[in-house]
């Protein structure tokens, strides 16, 4: 191994999950692959290492992602103040399914920029690809036990928020990390794309309406406006446009772009933004959201603000085409 491992500080986070007899992994509401299999990894390899405790991984599940494995349902009133473990979100709020816990202690771990949560623990990098290589890195250098589940989990996740080791977020690191699961577990890992990428005919049919109808305008902005009928024609729900948003990765004439998505549940709009140059990260912060610089979601409650975002993003675009001439 030629990169450098902060191994004080793994040692003092496998020291903390060591101290807990319960534990509750969370992570954010709307998960993604990147959330939903950080959590699942972390709690079977806790489980796999120490047999007797007691660990959940909570939140409100999701029927596609399923074959990640199960959540828990826990009555928190049984628990005697557990570990609280967070991964992939910075902003309590989005913490999903914590509510009622009564916890002890914090222990996070995530790749977003810092916001609310401190952890007691805290393990925060911004330059890591996903929450699922920190695990993966956490379970290598620890003494956290490696299942072949876990391993697949964990490098479907790192897959996932890569854009199969694609995005600028992949680094020699990334790439080192998930070689040594695939050296250690022997997973079958060209076969695990088919659980990221096969999709229904109806989702690609419905990634041609967004390719058809999406509007581009002269700094190189994208958008496209996705009401709830046009989910049910599609048989699509409001979380499909986001798993569907880097595939428009590698298009000449995008520099940034949005799918801004009818919620009519929630009664807003859920708003994913990517970017391939001007930093978004900053203008989802003023609608109600944030994430990465080249990778960011929001939420906006009316028109007025879906066209001051619409403003915001393509002049973030013509102000970085500026500074390039
Ligand atoms: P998405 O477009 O939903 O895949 O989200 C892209 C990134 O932005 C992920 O890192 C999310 O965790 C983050 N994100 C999405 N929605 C929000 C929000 N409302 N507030 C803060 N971060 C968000």
């Amino acid at each position: 191994m030629v990169f450098i491992i902060n191994k004080t500080l793994l040692k003092n986070i496998y020291k903390e999950i060591k101290k807990y007899d319960e534990i509750v992994i969370a992570r954010h509401t709307g998960p993604d692959p990147d959330a939903i299999c950080s959590q699942i990894a972390l709690r079977d390899s806790i489980k796999e290492t120490f047999p007797n405790k007691k660990v959940y991984a909570v939140g409100a599940g999701v029927a596609k992602f399923k074959k990640f494995g199960n959540l828990n349902k826990v009555n928190y009133a049984e628990l005697h103040n557990p570990l609280l473990v967070v991964l992939d979100v910075p902003n309590l709020y989005r913490v999903d399914g914590i509510e009622e816990l009564k916890y002890t202690s914090i222990l996070k771990i995530d790749h977003h920029p810092k916001e609310d949560i401190k952890g007691n623990v805290d393990w925060t990098d911004m330059e890591k690809s996903s929450t699922c290589q920190m695990v993966a890195e956490l379970v290598l250098y620890t003494k956290l036990k490696l299942t072949k589940k876990v391993a697949e989990n964990l490098f479907l996740g790192m897959v996932s928020d890569s854009e199969r080791f694609s995005l600028k977020n992949t680094t020699y690191e990334t790439l080192d990390t998930a070689k040594e699961l695939i050296r250690l577990s022997k997973i079958d890992f060209t076969s695990l794309y088919d659980i990221l990428y096969t999709r229904p005919l109806g989702e690609h049919k419905f990634m041609a309406y967004i390719t058809n109808n999406l509007v581009v305008d002269e700094n190189k902005f994208g958008y496209i406006i996705i009401n709830d009928e046009t989910l049910k024609e599609f048989n699509v729900d409001v979380a499909t446009p986001s798993n569907l948003i880097n595939n428009y990765n590698f298009i000449e004439e995008l520099l940034v772009w949005t799918f801004i998505t009818e919620d009519v549940k929630n009664n807003q709009y859920k708003v994913s933004i990517r970017s391939r140059g001007p930093i978004i990260n900053n203008i989802a912060s003023k609608y109600h959201g944030g994430g990465h610089k080249y990778a960011s979601g929001a939420k906006v409650m009316n028109q007025e603000e879906i066209q001051n975002l619409i403003s915001d993003l393509s002049k973030a675009c013509q102000d970085y085409g500026d500074s390039k001439l």
